[in-house]
């Protein structure tokens, strides 16, 4: 007879907002999941991903043991072999060369506390500092804005949701996508609250999202000119006197710099390429200037655009120099369990200068871009990356130019990806290593809340593991531990970490002789918490809805926990002086420039970046392939109808894609969701059977090509002719694909 379901309470760790989740589980499989209603935080949220997230781990195709590639081959090794195969070549590399190996983290591993630490451990054990991570596609403006304003990447001001009067979002859809850089649960539900308090919600975006039908007043902007916007925004809002100049004064420095870079941006010149009347813009810097607390806010529409940093630091800007920062209703800067920006100034932590081999680049948060990976994967000589480890990832459907980085991965000498599934990039691994799913092990919140206090709603929880390991699988902190072993270097540079971290594992495994080789990730929580005065793991397991913490009010940052060297926020830095000169020259090429239709992203409400199109469920009637969204008017000019196929090309590739015809588009701007095009992915059985595409094929990678202040790669905005599907489209260099798909004929790429 099946077991009676037995209800655990844990929470999701697939986006920031962490919502409370009630598992049932029967024979250690989950067979239900809820949204839990009492969470402290979360209140009873959860969205349709995080409720089907068991059968995305509960798959045949879920990695159970190690497996090694031989030609097309891929045969189940024991760890024994993998460890002492890998560890040899690493030991060998890293005694030659320890910049040649690389590791790429994925956003997967940011939700793990232990995970990311333990990768970054293996990293300086080697000596290497060829790290990237997913943040140059979605967020490394937002780090480099702050390492420059606030002294540290981490300072992350948000929007006071509770209590703000008026908000603007800028390229930014949370309906849909949840928040960024916060933990809000529903944030359609707060978007409303916001409107029925008598306040104002802003939507800036070429597209008509969820969030502004929801809850706001939607503003159209043409793609990839939001700078103009922001340039505009600060100069309407000197001119009506919305300056606190006290305030400047006591807290920041830069604002005579600031105003001169803003001075010759009028409403009206802005409208000539933003598309935003002028009298719109300024009915907006009039709503922010009169509100008790307003505040502007941005995601990925604007940070993978060309000018995403220098986006961000004018949205900062505007709200310090308003009076904004640091008060209730405008953006607050949280407070994690301890003050992680003294700690990472004191001890260096993600404000190392590291420069990339390949065009000088600067790192962000210790992380090279990865639209430089492919060059420095090709290109001969010292610090030539040759053996590339991917931690929590997959970057061969998420990092742009995608089939260029394909072509560099197959010349790696060893690429090994630490993972729930083979994916694309597992797909042409040597070694593919079986990772834990979240279910399956004890863990923090996102590093996000604990560290930093992204929260609306301050709480902190813990959670046991939900369900058991299958097979082989490990937590990927055991196995870096393991790795650092066999190649013969000390976990985080240290011989006496590495053994220390050696008999905890054997000590855990005297105890535990049924389970494999594993570091006592609880005692290693529970540490962690105790360091930072909040007791043991096992106390704060036993509040599974979440313990709340003080919610900040404001006025506790400006004069008080900004790290820059003068303790005053940096209006403005130098480096983005130097590159605001550039950008009369852009408005001008911008507004004589042939009318071109421009490419945005767009996120469904059933994928998360590329994770989800493994669950069955969701693969259903019209949810088998993304489509390129166009406008009516667009449509009728370029000739396709609704459902017929349309070849998107950029300068970099063509893809081939059917159409569907939406009045909620800008005239001139497409849209094309991310994450599909998992033809390539044997390892998953149901992803490969769709036909979607990569929207990333049609991004360039390189140093003249992504963003030199923060190399974030430029994904959205993106210049693309349309043109109905004809004739077959190009082969590639492309190597194993699968047959052709009815929609999408592979090889669907073409390399210029
Ligand atoms: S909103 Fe995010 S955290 Fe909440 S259930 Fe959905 S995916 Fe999980």
């Amino acid at each position: 007879m099946p077991e009676v379901p037995q209800t655990k309470f844990t929470f999701c760790r697939i986006c920031e907002a962490s919502c409370g989740l009630e598992v049932d589980v029967t024979d250690d499989r989950i067979v239900d999941i809820r949204p839990d209603k009492a969470h402290e935080a979360t209140e009873g949220y959860a969205c349709i991903k995080g409720l089907h997230q068991h059968q995305m781990y509960d798959s045949p195709d879920r990695l159970e043991y190690p497996m090694k590639r031989t030609g097309t081959r891929w045969d189940r090794i024991s760890w024994e072999q993998a460890m002492s195969e890998i560890g040899q070549k690493v030991g060998r590399l890293a005694a030659d060369d320890p910049d040649s190996i690389a590791m790429y983290v994925g956003t997967a591993a940011g939700f793990s506390v232990l995970h990311p630490i333990f990768a970054q451990g293996f990293m300086q054990g080697i000596g290497s500092r060829s790290m990237y991570a997913s943040a140059t596609q979605d967020c490394a403006n937002k780090f480099a804005m702050a390492t420059q304003v606030y002294g540290f990447p981490f300072t992350q001001p948000f929007v006071d949701l509770e209590n703000t009067e008026c908000l603007i979002l800028v390229g930014t859809n949370p309906a849909v996508s949840k928040w960024t850089f916060l933990q809000v649960p529903n944030p359609g539900k707060r978007l409303k609250e916001i409107r029925a308090r008598g306040g104002h919600v802003f939507i800036v975006d070429p597209r008509r999202t969820e969030s502004a039908k929801v809850a706001g007043e939607h503003v159209f902007v043409r793609p990839n000119t939001d700078i103009f916007f922001y340039l505009a925004f600060l100069r309407e809002l000197i001119e009506i006197g919305g300056v606190d100049e006290s305030h400047v004064r006591q807290y920041m420095s830069g604002f005579d710099e600031l105003r001169a870079v803003v001075q010759p941006w009028t409403a009206e010149r802005a409208a000539e390429v933003t598309k935003i009347p002028a009298d719109v813009l300024r009915r907006m810097v009039r709503a922010y200037h009169q509100a008790d607390g307003a505040c502007l806010a941005s995601g990925t529409g604007i940070g993978q655009g060309t000018e995403g940093t220098l986006c961000v630091w004018l949205q900062e800007a505007i709200n310090a120099v308003s009076g904004n920062l640091d008060r209730k209703g405008g953006s607050l800067v949280g407070e994690g369990v301890f003050d992680f920006a003294k700690f990472g100034v004191r001890t260096g932590m993600f404000v190392k200068k590291n420069y990339s081999r390949v065009g000088e680049f600067e790192s962000v948060n210790d992380a090279l871009p990865g639209g430089l990976l492919a060059d420095e994967i090709l290109t001969p000589g010292e610090r030539q990356v040759r053996a590339l480890f991917v931690t929590g990832g997959n970057p061969l459907l998420t990092m742009a130019n995608a089939g260029r980085l394909r072509d560099a991965f197959a010349k790696l000498e060893l690429l090994v990806t630490l993972d729930i599934y083979r994916n694309e990039t597992g797909a042409l691994a040597h070694y593919v290593l079986p990772a834990t799913s979240p279910m399956q092990r004890p863990d923090l919140p996102f590093a996000f809340p604990l560290f930093l206090g992204m929260q609306t709603r301050p709480y902190i929880a813990a959670t046991e593991a939900v369900v058991p390991p299958t097979g082989e699988q490990r937590d990927e902190a055991s196995i870096y531990v393991d790795l650092c072993r066999a190649s013969g270097i000390p976990m985080f540079g240290s011989r006496i970490a590495q053994r220390s971290l050696e008999m905890a594992m054997a000590f855990h495994s005297r105890r535990h002789p049924d389970q494999l080789p594993a570091l006592p990730q609880r005692g290693l929580l529970s540490m962690l918490l105790r360091i930072t005065g909040q007791g043991g793991f096992d106390a704060l397991a036993r509040e599974p809805q979440g313990r709340l913490r003080p919610a900040g009010q404001g006025g506790d940052f400006l004069g008080k926990r900004v790290v820059t060297a003068d303790g005053l926020v940096h209006l403005a830095p130098e480096r983005f002086l130097a590159a605001a000169e550039r950008l009369e020259g852009k408005w001008r090429a911008e507004r004589e420039a042939k009318p071109t239709f421009r490419l945005i992203s767009k996120r469904d409400h059933k994928t998360h970046n590329s994770w989800t199109h493994n669950i069955e469920s969701f693969i259903t009637e019209g949810f088998q392939t993304n489509y390129l969204h166009m406008h009516p008017q667009d449509a009728a000019q370029v000739g396709i109808a609704e459902g017929a196929l349309a070849d998107v090309i950029s300068p970099v590739a063509t893809v081939r894609v059917p159409v569907r015809i939406i009045e909620d588009l800008m005239p001139g701007s497409v849209a094309l969701p991310h994450g599909w095009g998992h033809q390539h992915a044997d390892g998953l059985g149901v992803a490969s059977r769709t036909t979607g595409v990569n929207v990333n094929l049609l991004a360039a990678d390189g140093p003249e090509r992504i963003e030199r202040l923060s190399g974030m790669a430029h994904l959205t905005g993106i210049d693309v002719e349309i043109r109905p599907a004809a004739g077959a489209l190009d082969p590639t260099s492309w190597s194993g694909l699968p047959a052709e798909s009815p929609v999408n004929p592979a090889p669907q790429d073409r390399t210029a």
